[in-house]
């Protein structure tokens, strides 16, 4: 269903930087089993679709007039969330919604980036990030992740103070590697940040710290979350989404948790209204049954972790499969699969469809359900033989 830029007319004025690019995304397309957007698989049950048919119906005799543009209900729904899920009380001034955590994102980087601005990631990581970096005129620059995917905290700061970022973003659990990021780490990325210079900005400006949680959720209980930092660090803001461990995807909602001067400063380059009352009203249905839309986490985890003791009893050409340590959702395995390609050929064949990403040699996997995971393993299981 993709539609590509490739046969765009070359008399349109098209962006000069822009000719050539594609629309980005993985494909769409109509398989049994869908293994590569890092979904929930769950539905949500009869009584959630009652809700939101409820929250809807209420508010569609006020659609011609604009939403609540400050959606100041839905910030103290997901105030109530984090009250939940990481015991930390924020105000609805250290909260903002967007149209899923791909929106937060964009408007960070319009807030933050922009022309003589750079942003600093830790790859392997997000392939969204360098787009929203060339969208908004921003530079986009790296520290490169240990080899077991860890994050190079020394590196990262000798970065820091060479590249002299506007912004440090960070993702934990790691995308595409499942990598959580451990709290000591983020606490000494934050105190060099306090006092590191930011190229483009006047003197006395430091850079801020992304976290990017859009996974976290699925951490094993115990983990922190850097929702914890936020009170006590006004440099700190932290990406949620509930399109994951939430299994609210379709509805396009995420939202950032960060000191009130940084929500006011995202605040600046928002479009007016841009969350629909529609939106809004589903997600505030969808909160009102939070027990039911996370009831499928703690499954998904034990799914996790048998899947990746599985992926390891498996060989490829003598050798047995790598898979990285994850806190998420989704698996990286691999590491020596010279011919990635063929192998998610292979499964699409049999109806699987995986994600070729990450360093060459891997392969991500989503967990699904008990049924799909019984198809991936069989897929994937016929598909080394033929091609071992
Ligand atoms: N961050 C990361 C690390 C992701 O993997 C994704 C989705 N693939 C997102 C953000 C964006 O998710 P959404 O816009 O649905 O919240």
């Amino acid at each position: 269903s993709d539609t590509t830029s490739n046969a765009i007319p070359a008399n349109l004025p098209l962006r000069n930087d822009l000719i050539g690019e594609e629309p980005y995304g993985a494909p769409q397309l109509d398989v049994p089993v869908c293994l590569n957007v890092n979904e929930n698989p769950y539905a949500p049950d009869p009584a959630v679709c009652e809700t939101i048919a409820e929250r809807v119906k209420a508010i569609a005799p006020t659609l011609n007039r604009y939403p609540d543009r400050e959606h100041v209900e839905l910030r103290q729904a997901f105030s109530d969330y984090l009250a939940r899920e990481s015991g930390v009380r924020l105000d609805v001034d250290e909260l903002w919604g967007a149209n899923g955590s791909n929106e937060i994102m964009l408007q960070l980087f319009q807030a933050f980036g922009g022309p003589g601005r750079t942003v600093l990631g830790a790859d392997p990581t997000y392939s969204m990030y360098p787009e929203y970096a060339r969208d908004t005129f921003t530079g986009w620059e790296l520290a490169h992740r240990n080899d077991d995917f860890t994050l190079n905290v020394d590196r990262l700061i000798e970065r820091i103070e060479a590249v002299k970022p506007s912004m440090v973003l960070l993702t934990s659990p790691n995308n595409p590697t499942g990598t959580p990021l451990a709290h000591e780490d983020i606490e000494r990325v934050l105190a060099v940040c306090e006092t590191a210079e930011v190229a483009g900005a006047r003197e006395g400006v430091h850079p801020i710290v992304v976290i990017d949680e859009a996974y976290i959720e699925f951490r094993d209980p115990g983990v922190p979350s850097a929702v914890e930092l936020i009170k006590t660090h006004a440099n700190l803001a932290v990406s949620r989404t509930m399109s994951k461990a939430f299994a609210f995807a379709g509805a396009r909602v995420g939202y950032l948790a960060a000191s009130k001067g940084i929500i006011d400063c995202v605040r600046i380059v928002r479009m007016p209204y841009h969350l629909s009352a529609v939106t809004q009203a589903a997600a505030l249905a969808a909160f009102e049954h939070t027990d039911e839309q996370l009831s499928r986490v703690n499954h998904l985890r034990e799914t996790r972790n048998a899947t990746a003791a599985w992926l390891k009893q498996l060989t490829y050409k003598g050798q047995a499969l790598d898979v990285a340590d994850s806190q998420s959702n989704f698996l990286l395995f691999g590491g020596h699969l010279d011919n990635r390609e063929a192998i998610f050929e292979g499964l699409l064949e049999r109806g699987v469809l995986i994600r070729v990403v990450g360093p060459a040699g891997w392969l991500r996997v989503c967990m699904g359900t008990d049924e799909e995971m019984e198809a991936f393993r069989t897929a994937l299981t016929e598909v080394l033989n033929e091609l071992d």
